[in-house]
C-alpha cells in the first residue's frame, strides 16, 4: 500500500491529525491505523469525559501558559503550551462545525478553573472526528497493529509496518506518519520498568486505556526520537474496585477520612481539591497499603452536601452500618483499630463545623496533633449511618514520550526527524503531576497541527523529487 499521510491511532489526537490532513488537501491519500475492531477503537479519549480547560469553546481560561508551566513544575515547554492555548479555540469551534456541542455540567464538587465538556463525552469526538474523516475519503484499516517505522536511506521515514489481526503483515509506504497511539498505561511491563515494582499490577481506569501499549513510543525512540517528559509520571484516580462501569471514580474521600485494610489513616485526605490530591492518593494507595487497597469512610453528614452525587461515578452503593462495629465487619476492617483511628480523628476536629465548605479549601483542619494531618474539611464522623467505599488506584494514562515541538515534529539528536510527527499522549510534555483539564485539549490541538503539518511537508517533498526527476 502506498499512502502521502498514515497515521497511527483512532483518539483525538490521530482522528484530527487525518481529518486535518484530509482538509487541507482533499485529494490526499490518508490512511488511519487502529490496533482494535471498529467498537473498541478510540482509546482514553472515548471513555474520558473530556474536561476541557476552557472558558467556553471560543476562550481559554487566563494565565493558561503560566499554569502549565507551574503544573509541569517549570519543565513545561512554554512554545508548547502558548500555541496549545492559541489554537484551543480554533480547534474546538472546528469541532463545533462538525457537530458536537460543549456544555458545563460541574466538575465533581470543588471549585477551580473553569472547564467545558463535549455533550457525550470523549465518545462524541471519537465518533464525529471519524465520520467527518471517512466522509473526507480517508481510508480506515482496523484491527490493524502498527509496530516499526520504515526508514529511508537518509534517515526520513518513508512508511509503517503493520500486522492485521489474522496475523498477515502489511508494509505501508507513507511520505509521512503521525503517531498518535497513546501512553504505555496498557503495558505492564514497561510501567514496571518506568513506575516501579508493583505497578504492573494498575488496573486500568477504562477500557480503552488498556490498549495503549506504548508501541508508538517504542517505534518512535527505535527511529532516532529523543525521550521526553516524566517517565515516572502518570496520571490515576481512586476508584471502586466492585464496580463494571468506566472510571467508577469515588471522588468524596476529602470530606471523611481515608483508611486501609488494617483500619490505618496513610493520607492527608483534605490537603487540596481533590484534583490537587487524587494522583498522590491513589498512588499512596497502590504502593504504600496492604492488599494495594483502601477505604474512604464518611457518615450522614456527606448526605447533605448539595450534589454530592456527581463526586461518586461507582453505581455500586456504599457499605452503610449504624455503628462502627457493624461497619468494621461489613468491611472487614479491625474493629478495635477502626475505633482508635476514627477516635482520634473526631478528637482532633476541634474548629468551627460551621465553616465546612465542600467546594473549595475551607482551611478547617484538624488540630496538629492529629498524625497524617488533615488540612480542609475536618468535621467529626459521628453521624451514623457510616457509609463506606472501597479504593484502588487505577492508571489513567502515562507522561512518559518522545520530544516534539510546537510543529508536532518529532526530535531527534539532531533536529526534526524528516517526515515524522507525534500528538497526544505519547508527546511527553507533562511533569509530576497532569495540568487539570489539558490532555484532550492538547490531542486536538497537536493533533489538527500534525495532520496540516504532516500534509504540507508531504506536498514540498513530493514537488521536489518531481522536480529532481
Ligand atoms: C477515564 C478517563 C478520563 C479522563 N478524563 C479526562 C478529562 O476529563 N480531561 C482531559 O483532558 N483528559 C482526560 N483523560 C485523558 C485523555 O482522555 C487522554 O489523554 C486523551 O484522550 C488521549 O488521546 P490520544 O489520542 O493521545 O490517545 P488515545 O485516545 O488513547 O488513542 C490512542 C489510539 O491508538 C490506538 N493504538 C494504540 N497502539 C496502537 C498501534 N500499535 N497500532 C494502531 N493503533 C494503536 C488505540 O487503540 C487508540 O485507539 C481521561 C482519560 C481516561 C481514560
Amino acid at each position: 500500500m502506498r499512502v502521502d499521510l498514515a497515521v497511527v491511532g483512532h483518539g483525538a489526537a490521530g482522528l484530527a491529525a487525518a481529518l486535518a490532513a484530509a482538509e487541507a488537501q482533499p485529494s490526499a491519500r490518508i490512511v488511519v491505523l487502529e490496533r482494535t475492531a471498529q467498537p473498541q477503537s478510540g482509546g482514553g479519549t472515548r471513555w474520558s469525559p473530556s474536561n476541557l480547560r476552557m472558558k467556553s469553546s471560543a476562550e481559554v481560561t487566563p494565565d493558561f501558559e503560566a499554569d502549565m508551566i507551574a503544573a509541569t513544575g517549570g519543565f513545561g515547554d512554554r512554545a508548547y503550551f502558548r500555541r496549545l492555548a492559541r489554537e484551543a479555540p480554533e480547534a474546538l469551534q472546528w469541532l463545533e462545525r462538525h457537530g458536537v456541542e460543549f456544555h458545563s455540567p460541574g466538575y465533581y464538587l470543588s471549585v477551580g478553573p473553569p472547564r467545558i465538556q463535549p455533550v457525550g463525552g470523549g465518545g462524541a469526538i471519537v465518533d464525529a472526528l471519524a465520520n467527518a474523516a471517512k466522509a473526507a475519503g480517508v481510508n480506515f484499516l482496523y484491527e490493524c497493529r502498527a509496530h516499526k517505522l520504515i526508514r529511508g536511506s537518509a534517515g526520513g521515514i518513508e512508511g509503517v509496518s503493520a500486522e492485521r489481526a489474522d496475523g498477515t503483515g502489511l508494509q505501508i509506504g507513507a511520505s509521512a506518519v503521525v503517531l498518535a497511539s497513546g501512553g504505555f498505561q496498557g503495558s505492564p511491563a514497561m510501567l514496571r520498568e518506568h513506575l516501579g515494582e508493583g505497578a504492573e499490577s494498575l488496573r486500568p481506569i477504562s477500557a480503552g486505556s488498556a490498549h495503549d501499549e506504548g508501541e508508538g513510543i517504542r517505534m518512535a525512540l527505535e527511529a532516532g526520537a529523543l525521550a521526553a517528559g516524566d517517565w515516572n509520571g502518570m496520571h490515576s484516580e481512586p476508584t471502586d474496585p466492585r464496580s463494571t462501569g468506566p472510571a467508577p471514580v469515588v471522588l468524596v474521600y476529602p470530606y471523611g477520612i481515608v483508611v486501609d485494610t488494617q483500619g490505618q489513616r496513610f493520607f492527608n485526605e483534605g490537603r487540596g481539591l481533590v484534583h490537587e490530591t487524587w494522583e498522590e492518593f491513589s498512588r499512596a494507595i497502590h504502593f504504600s497499603t496492604p492488599g494495594r487497597k483502601a477505604w474512604a469512610i464518611l457518615d450522614s453528614r456527606l448526605l447533605d452536601i448539595a450534589g454530592y452525587e456527581r463526586a461518586i461515578r461507582s453505581e455500586v452503593p456504599p457499605v452503610r452500618a449504624g455503628s462502627l462495629d457493624d461497619l468494621a465487619a461489613l468491611t472487614g476492617i479491625d474493629a478495635h483499630r477502626l475505633r482508635k483511628t476514627i477516635g482520634e480523628y473526631n478528637a482532633a476536629c476541634t474548629g468551627d463545623a460551621a465553616r465546612f465548605d465542600a467546594t473549595r479549601a475551607d482551611g478547617l483542619g484538624a488540630a496538629d496533633s492529629l498524625v497524617p494531618p488533615k488540612s480542609n474539611w475536618a468535621r467529626s464522623l459521628d453521624r451514623p449511618p457510616y457509609l463506606a467505599w472501597p479504593l484502588v488506584g487505577s492508571i489513567a494514562y502515562t507522561f512518559g514520550g518522545i520530544a516534539t515541538n510546537d510543529a508536532a515534529e518529532v526530535l531527534g539528536a539532531a533536529g526534526p526527524i524528516a517526515g515524522l510527527y507525534a500528538a497526544g499522549e505519547m508527546t511527553g510534555h507533562f511533569h509530576g503531576s497532569a495540568p487539570n483539564a489539558v490532555a484532550v485539549m492538547r490531542a486536538l490541538v497537536f493533533g489538527r497541527i500534525a495532520g496540516r503539518t504532516a500534509i504540507a511537508w508531504t506536498n514540498r517533498n513530493q514537488m521536489k523529487t518531481r522536480q529532481a526527476r
